[in-house]
């Protein structure tokens, strides 16, 4: 009871913030409650049947306002509706409607016109030292993590999946696996094999390939790391806000606590544009964007958001794809793999020549969509494991997807991901399933 005084008193403070303005949405499921209150426990005003229009007012939480005839106000959960994406060029009135003050203060940038990141930018632009040491020094530890975490009352859950990746364990440089002959071939078929290429028919036994272990794996992505992030912050620089840096390490180092790799040197900041996007670099290095950030209506949205590229970065998904360029490019494994074990500084030898050639273009790279969809499920999973509610994820697509397609912030998110509405399309198509209980929370 308690609990829905508090959003009573919540929806009366933000109800009137955009009266004016709406949003047209169509029912996406079967039937739909409205509640009174942006509550489980509110009492029911009507049933809502799958295909219906209706308006949406304002976004609160994890819920949407809906108008009701004649004079009421109805609430229904984030993901019992699809959001019309709005077909200007900064979809600036349909913000108005999710955003609320947030908005209509100008806190949001208007994206029309800008010109995001692209290829040519990240290919020449060169590691900015200065500014990959300023983000390296605002890296947070998992304690402070975890004490952010519980200031804010978000208690940690081990909540398994199926589809979650599980590096073998091992130090990045500390020791050097031994490996023999048929480990050897047993291990390159397995990492093709997860690289869904016909690699393997290129790699003879006359090469003598003797394929990296899990330490060596590590060593490399935690060279390329830097490499490319240095050189993204080369193209755009750190937003000169401390306070926006700070939180985006905490709530990220937060989930990343909650993966099956946190032992990376996990680091995240939020880089200077207006246009709204994120990368993910190997070994735990993560951006946002200014517009993204300022997009995001609170700490589960941005954690959402954090763990999609989270995701990326357990699933070695961009460190799988250079190393499938470098095979393609090659024939043959990586330099330092010809000889099968891997120096520390072998590995900085061959990130920095490889990021000497090709910058961060690899940012820009699209992945196979599996493997988007892959880093959406991790994301809604972090986000039960980490106290807070999966459905965090699919308020922030449906504010991106009703941003539009003919954004122009959007234009490079939409380049490198498949459309928001495939993508809201597979989290219904997955359903709540073991994440259903964490879909009630707040
Ligand atoms: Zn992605």
């Amino acid at each position: 009871m308690r609990r829905l005084v508090r959003l009573m008193a919540l929806a009366t403070f933000l109800a009137p913030a955009s009266a004016d303005a709406e949003l047209s949405a169509t029912v996406q499921k079967p039937s739909v409650d409205v509640y009174s209150q942006p509550s489980f426990e509110a009492p029911r005003l009507k049933t809502l049947q799958r295909g219906e229009a209706v308006t949406v007012a304002a976004q609160l939480g994890l819920w949407y306002q809906l108008p009701m005839r004649p004079a009421a106000t109805g609430y229904v959960r984030v993901n019992d509706l699809r959001l019309v994406a709005s077909g200007s060029a900064d979809g600036g009135e349909n913000l108005r409607v999710l955003m609320g003050e947030k908005a209509g203060r100008g806190r949001v940038t208007e994206t029309a016109g800008v010109r995001g990141i692209e290829e040519s930018d990240l290919k020449s632009a060169p590691l900015n030292q200065a500014q990959l040491d300023a983000m390296v020094g605002q890296r947070v530890d998992a304690a402070a993590a975890a004490s952010y975490a519980a200031a804010h009352g978000w208690q940690a859950t081990s909540l398994g999946y199926a589809a979650e990746p599980q590096p073998a364990k091992s130090g990045a440089t500390a020791s050097r696996p031994t490996v023999t002959r048929s480990d050897a071939v047993r291990a390159v078929g397995g990492l093709l094999g997860s690289l869904g290429s016909n690699l393997g028919s290129k790699l003879t036994s006359s090469e003598k390939v003797i394929p990296k272990g899990q330490g060596e794996l590590a060593a490399e992505e935690l060279a390329l790391g830097p490499e490319i992030i240095g050189r993204i912050l080369g193209a755009r620089p750190l937003w000169g806000d401390a306070d926006a840096q700070r939180h985006v390490n905490l709530v990220g180092r937060w989930v990343a606590s909650q993966t099956s790799r946190p032992e990376l040197p996990w680091t995240f900041g939020v880089i200077d544009t207006p246009e709204v996007n994120a990368f993910a670099a190997p070994g735990g290095y993560v951006l946002v964007t200014r517009g993204m950030y300022e997009l995001l209506s609170n700490d589960g949205e941005l954690a959402a958001v954090l763990g999609h590229e989270v995701g990326h970065c357990v699933q070695r998904d961009h460190y799988n794809v250079i190393y499938k360029q470098e095979m393609a490019a090659t024939g043959k494994q990586f330099a330092m793999s010809r000889t099968g074990l891997t120096t520390g500084s072998e590995a900085a030898d061959f990130a920095r020549r490889y990021a000497e050639e090709n910058g961060a273009t690899i940012m820009l790279t699209s992945l196979d969509r599996e493997a988007e969809y892959r880093a959406d499920e991790a994301s809604q999973y972090y986000l039960a494991r980490s106290g807070l509610n999966p459905l965090a994820l699919y308020s922030v697509m449906q504010k991106l997807a009703a941003l539009g397609p003919e954004s122009t912030g959007l234009a490079q998110l939409y380049r490198t991901h498949p459309p928001f509405d495939a993508r809201i399309d597979r989290l219904d198509q997955r359903g709540d399933g073991p994440l259903a209980p964490y879909t009630q929370r707040d």
